[in-house]
């Protein structure tokens, strides 16, 4: 096709072969166009940006926002340091007043060690030592800050006076040892969920690290765990089964007389990890009436991004190492076999290779696991079982953390993506804390209703 005078424009051909009635019909409908344009304009307006960002601010601040895992460690819980002061820990009060984050469930988290008398106890040592530590800080180091909530109600009122609020998880049963009446101390001491186990078989259930390696201690939960289920249903204890394994998960559906949680997992389909919950289990979990809290954990929302850039991290850790002249670790093991004075004294050594690190970081190519692939999690839980199942959690402190919400200072950011995604404000509510307290009144009615029966 050479002819160019076939596609030129006849601006006047179509008007000189209307007959005059056609005319007539579709000069009216040319009147109408403005006029409909202006009103359709008029009513759907787009949004701009500040408009937008506005908008999720107001929703953030009406929202109560509760993340249901936040690690800690006992030593910044003194009076010489701790969560009043600007501590570099993901989460301190500071922070969570910047970011808008209300609640905080606090953890006690014991690593897994030996199935024996003396691993049970000094297990429990640790456990106390991490429930003192919260009380004392809500307590007395900043009891006009931050309140120890029990309850939902607890939650509102406490948020309702201005202050922040603490809450208590359990991670791991392993520090009950086999004496299930810790599971009441337990709960006098605060704890409002436990799960099972953590990574590494516990004597009361499998852990989902078997995928690992394919060996299994009790095929699912122990009998232990069975009676564990019972006692943690009786006193108002939610099961939190983000740790332990999907035959115990699948288990614990069947046993538990109250719903149940996921403290801090995302989703199997969007990232094979040992640690997310497969459709199966989270069909289970709809079915029970229970609440995944999506975790902001990089490798747990995208296992391959993340992998790429740290790797690219790394090697540029290495080349700024090697300019400056610093020796770095590149084995874990060798970070595990150090005293505590030696890993201070190693990360003073390698603070300016940081900073460095910290500027050149910019100019790295792969992009790190964000907000965005964070809420993609949310998305595919909302869609797969409804949004009355799902929550938030970031484990801060214990690993977690994605770029855009990488402390308790940026959870904005988190109801942010929210409404880009265009959730309304009563289903980003619902996101942030309905479900969870919901599924806390709901398991605190079933231990009421058997602690009546049993007299
Ligand atoms: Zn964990």
């Amino acid at each position: 096709m050479t002819n160019r005078e076939a596609f030129s424009p006849r601006p006047d051909s179509r008007v000189t072969h209307f007959p005059q009635p056609a005319i007539s019909v579709m000069r009216s409908v040319f009147l109408l166009i403005p006029i409909l344009s202006v009103l359709l304009a008029c009513a759907t307006a787009p949004e701009t940006e500040d408009q937008l960002v506005e908008r999720a601010q107001g929703i953030h601040e009406r929202v109560i926002t509760l993340d249901t895992h936040d690690d800690i460690n006992v030593r910044n819980f003194t009076e010489e340091r701790n969560y009043t002061m600007d501590l570099p820990t993901q989460v301190t009060l500071p922070k969570m007043r910047e970011g808008g984050l209300d609640v905080a469930w606090f953890i006690v988290y014991t690593g897994q060690g030996d199935l024996d008398e003396a691993g049970f106890d000094a297990a429990y040592e640790n456990a106390v030592s991490k429930f003192d530590a919260i009380h004392w800080l809500a307590s007395e180091k900043a009891p006009d800050d931050i309140e120890l909530a029990l309850t939902s109600d607890d939650v509102r009122r406490i948020v309702a006076d201005g202050k922040l609020v603490a809450m208590i998880g359990i991670e791991n049963g392993y520090p009950m040892g086999t004496d299930l009446g810790r599971i009441q101390e337990f709960a006098e001491r605060g704890a409002r969920y436990m799960s099972l186990a953590h990574n590494g078989h516990s004597q009361l259930s499998d852990s989902n690290t078997g995928e690992g390696d394919g060996v299994w201690l009790h095929n699912g939960l122990s009998d232990l765990g069975r009676d564990a289920i019972a006692e943690l249903n009786k006193w108002g204890i939610m099961i939190d089964l983000s740790h332990p394994s999907k035959v115990a998960n699948m288990e614990t559906f069947e046993l538990s007389r109250a719903n149940v949680m996921a403290s801090h997992s995302s989703a199997r389909a969007l990232n094979g990890h040992s640690r997310n919950m497969d459709d199966e289990q989270l069909m289970a979990l709809k079915e029970n009436g229970g609440v995944i809290q999506t975790v902001a954990f990089r490798s747990y929302v995208n296992q391959e991004k993340d992998r790429a850039y740290r790797e690219a991290t790394d090697a540029l850790r290495t080349e700024i190492a090697e300019e400056m002249g610093v020796s770095v670790i590149t084995d874990r093991r060798q970070w595990f076999s150090m005293s505590a004075e030696e890993r201070e004294a190693y990360q003073d050594a390698i603070a300016p290779l940081e900073e460095e690190l910290a500027i050149r970081a910019a100019d790295i190519e792969e992009e790190p696991v964000n907000v965005a692939d964070f809420v993609d999690h949310i998305d595919y839980l909302v869609e797969t079982i409804g949004i009355d199942h799902v929550g938030i959690s970031s484990d801060f402190d214990g690993g977690g953390g994605v770029e855009g919400w990488n402390d308790a200072s940026e959870t904005f950011n988190v109801t942010l993506e929210l409404v880009r995604r265009g959730y309304s404000e009563e289903e980003i509510g619902k996101i942030w804390s309905g479900n969870l307290l919901r599924v806390l009144d709901e398991v605190q009615a079933v231990a009421a209703q058997i602690q009546a029966e049993e007299g």
